[in-house]
């Protein structure tokens, strides 16, 4: 991090900043040029708060060359991690893995016969949410907690693990043979929730807010594994624009993006990315050559009579054809 300081600084007002930044283990370098002078540090400057710094008299700007990251920094941990889902069912490092099911759980026969027609197509994981986060009040909230039986029954009849979304952390304990611990997009931020699942040792699959960075993302991870929980994929689903023609705009970019700053394996959800079913084979294919450890998915058996996202549901064929296109250009996917 380094501190410009305005011109003619008060020597006083240098020493007892210079002073608190020792304080905090961080060597301080003092440059002085003809008419600037700049405060170099060298350290772990993760917990110094640049805009407490910014506010004083003698500072102009600071600016960091270090990421507020640690833990998540590919930085400090080059390798790839590898996050262990269920015997044989890895995903990072190589291992790429398509996560496929309806957008909620409607009934035992509709998630059985999804599940069976996904993984017969290829799919190695069973989504579905059971805890939906809706914009309306009015509208389907999910069958809570009988929705998660819904799908733990299906998991341990078609013998799939299975990822679903927690809204409240007093729900955490319905989660314990949920296989994948979802964080939607409007919760990406919600800092207890994500303290709380850094004290568990569950896979976390972390979707980007609708509005958040980038750094916002890797910030929001770094709070789970600060809490010694490094089981963590993100999840690229699109980001609010002024484009008005998809349901968001997926910003496949953040793909290589991501996987350059952090070693944590990176999927792409092109169903909430896009909101139309007809583009989610494209931008499925978009996000496999770019790179991505895998794909969340939204299969219906009848998706438009769907409780909820049936217009950017894939039916059983079509995601079928979905796994075939991706099968074949995965070899040949960017590599970094
Ligand atoms: C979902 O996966 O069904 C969902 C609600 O996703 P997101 O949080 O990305 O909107
Ligand atoms: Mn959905």
């Amino acid at each position: 991090m380094v501190i410009i300081l305005r011109d003619n600084p008060d020597q006083k007002q240098i020493d007892s900043l210079v002073s608190w930044l020792k304080e905090k283990n961080l060597d301080v370098h003092i440059i002085k040029g003809a008419d600037q002078t700049i405060i170099g540090l060298i350290g772990d400057t993760s917990k110094i708060d640049m805009d407490s710094i910014k506010t004083m008299e003698i500072v102009e700007d600071v600016k960091r060359i270090q990421e507020p990251y640690k833990n998540v920094n590919r930085k400090f941990h080059p390798d790839d991690t590898i996050v262990d889902i269920a015997p044989g069912i890895r995903i990072g490092g190589g291992n790429f893995q398509v996560m496929a099911g309806p957008c909620s759980v409607e009934g035992s026969a509709q998630v059985l016969s999804i599940a069976r027609a996904v993984k017969k197509a290829g799919a190695d994981i069973l989504r579905g949410g059971a805890f939906k986060p809706r914009t309306s009040p009015y509208a389907f909230q999910g069958l809570g907690a009988e929705g998660l039986e819904i799908l733990k029954a299906a998991k341990r009849e078609i013998g799939m693990p299975i990822v679903s979304e927690i809204m409240d952390i007093s729900k955490l304990p319905l989660f314990e043979d949920v296989d994948i611990i979802q964080v939607g997009a409007r919760n990406m931020q919600n800092f207890e929730l994500l303290k709380e699942l850094g004290r568990t040792r569950k896979p976390i699959l972390l979707k980007r807010g609708l509005s958040s960075t980038i750094q916002e993302l890797l910030m929001s991870a770094e709070y789970i594994m600060a809490g010694g929980n490094s089981q963590i994929i993100l999840c690229e689903r699109g980001i609010r624009t002024f484009e008005t023609a998809t349901r968001n705009t997926l910003d496949i970019s953040a793909v290589p993006v991501l996987k350059e700053l952090s070693h944590l394996p990176v999927i792409v959800d092109p169903s909430h990315g896009t909101g139309n079913a007809r583009l989610v084979k494209p931008m499925a294919m978009a996000a496999v050559a770019a790179g991505a450890d895998g794909l969340i998915i939204e299969v219906h058996n009848d998706p438009v009579h769907a409780l909820c996202d049936g217009a950017q549901s894939l039916t059983l064929e079509a995601f079928g054809d979905l796994m075939a296109q991706v099968n074949k250009i995965l070899p040949f996917a960017y590599k970094r």
